[in-house]
């Protein structure tokens, strides 16, 4: 069995073939809990605190939040605020999402990357 960590290097038509074997999907996303492993409002045990607490941030595409982006300056990628753009934890810096980027995850829940609408080689 092949180590599933090399995925987000895999390029172009490669990575398409890797989904399509693990019945992997695209999910376009445009703001918090778009992604279906979201799992907003989910009603966890609070580990500080007892009792519950109800989940805002999405589980995969977490809030962008970095000490050295102001939230509220425009991104000139996209032209939309950090504060509307997403992150997800795949080690190292993660990887970050534009509002309307597409985000390939496979069956078992694995990010393989995230594109631009009409790109498909960026991970
Ligand atoms: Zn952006």
């Amino acid at each position: 069995m092949r180590d599933p960590l090399p995925r987000r290097r895999l390029f172009g038509e490669k990575l398409m073939a890797v989904a399509a074997r693990d019945a992997g999907s695209t999910v376009r996303w445009w703001k918090n809990g778009d992604h279906p492993g979201d799992r907003i409002g989910e009603v966890l045990p609070d580990p500080i605190g007892g009792g519950t607490y109800v989940r805002q941030e999405g589980a995969v595409v977490r809030y962008f939040r970095h000490p050295q982006f102001d939230g509220g300056q425009v991104h000139d990628g996209c032209g939309r605020t950090w504060h509307d753009h997403g992150w997800i934890d795949s080690g190292g810096d993660g990887l970050t999402v534009c509002p309307g980027d597409h985000i390939w995850t496979g069956a078992d829940g694995r990010v393989f990357g995230v594109y631009k609408p009409g790109q498909r080689g960026q991970s």
